[in-house]
């Protein structure tokens, strides 16, 4: 049997280890200093904000070289304007906005605010310290991210547009030099599309593409890249997938496009896709295996559209250019 005191003490080791589960679920970070600004407690938040770790600022002054909290002046506060050392003082809560610095050393906007932690007697034995990232200075980033975005987006289909192509494509093939990464890249193009325009008009031809890369998109895990690379061709870029694999997803999309239809006003319209499929080589380049790949689309083409072609085989009886 546990006795009275071993028993108070297990209570209190199992309410400190929930409250250090409460202080880890909160999107808030949470931190306490000592008299002497010394770190003793340290929340997950925290270590997300602020990118430390718990283990990297424990029994560390918040003065030396952490956090570092600066107004928007550029003025650091540590030694003149310090919320945790003024707390500590006269025991009045504190709310500021202010700057810490990020372990990678950019500075973060952050809302802060300051309570008094006091033992029994009411004397103070630290500060608790709460922040979060502020708001309003985070808009502007999150407006920098969605500008980004826009331009990286093609307003038609809402996936990648062909510059965001080109630049997954760079890093994709720069991936497998570095690292051996099997990557395959594929072509894919609306098999006789003007007559789509042609018969049912421009925003029914519109409408084919957004059905169209809504199917193929859905298709593809959500690692895998698709992008419109221009007109109704779209460019597929699939890592980690050697060329039998990537083969098997290129004629899913190919048969999933074939039992997609689209619904217009006079009827439902199906379209199919020819493919061009290939495998990123040690030595290519972006463009080499682009041109592959449009060999291939072009063998597709030739060899009747709605299908796959790989690799040189194909591209050989049609005599693509
Ligand atoms: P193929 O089977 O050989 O690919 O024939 P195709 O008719 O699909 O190819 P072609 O290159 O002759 O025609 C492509 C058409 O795609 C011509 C162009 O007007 C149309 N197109 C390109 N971009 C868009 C777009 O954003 N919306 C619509 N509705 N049509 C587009
Ligand atoms: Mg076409
Ligand atoms: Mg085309």
């Amino acid at each position: 049997m546990q006795s009275a005191s071993s028993e108070e003490h297990a209570q209190s080791t199992s309410a400190t280890a929930q409250f250090r589960t409460v202080l880890d679920c909160m999107a808030e970070a949470v931190y306490c200093v000592d008299q002497n600004r010394v770190i003793n407690f340290w929340n997950a938040s925290a270590a997300e904000i602020t990118g430390y770790r718990e283990e990297e600022v424990l029994g560390r002054s918040c003065r030396d070289d952490v956090l570092v909290h600066c107004d928007q002046t550029g003025k650091v506060l540590c030694h003149d304007g310090c919320p945790l050392t003024a707390t500590l003082l006269d025991g009045r809560k504190r709310e500021l906005e202010a700057f810490l610095k990020h372990k990678e050393g950019h500075r973060v906007a952050v809302r802060i605010r300051s309570a008094p932690l006091s033992d029994a007697d009411g004397r103070i034995t630290g500060v608790v310290e709460s922040f979060s990232q502020n708001g309003d200075k985070l808009a502007a980033v999150e407006l920098a991210d969605l500008y980004r975005k826009l331009a990286l987006t093609d307003t038609l289909t809402g996936i990648g547009n062909r510059r965001e192509a080109q630049v997954h494509l760079e890093e994709s093939v720069r991936r497998h030099m570095d690292l051996q990464v099997p990557i395959c890249i594929s072509l894919l193009d609306i098999d006789r599309f003007k007559q789509v325009n042609d018969s049912y008009g421009h925003d029914a031809g519109d409408k084919v593409l957004k059905v169209v890369s809504a199917t193929l998109r859905n298709a593809l895990r959500a690692s895998d890249f698709l992008g419109r690379w221009g007109g109704e061709e779209f460019l597929m870029i699939l890592e980690g997938c050697r060329l039998d694999d990537a083969s098997a997803i290129a004629e899913q999309c190919r048969a999933l496009v074939e039992q997609s239809r689209t619904r217009l006003d006079s009827g439902e319209l199906g379209v199919t896709i020819s493919v061009g499929l290939t495998e990123i080589r040690s030595g290519d380049t972006s463009g080499a295996a682009l041109r592959r790949a449009d060999q291939l689309l072009y063998a597709s083409k030739c060899a009747g559209r709605n299908r796959v072609s790989r690799e040189a085989s194909d591209s050989r009886r049609c005599g693509a250019t």
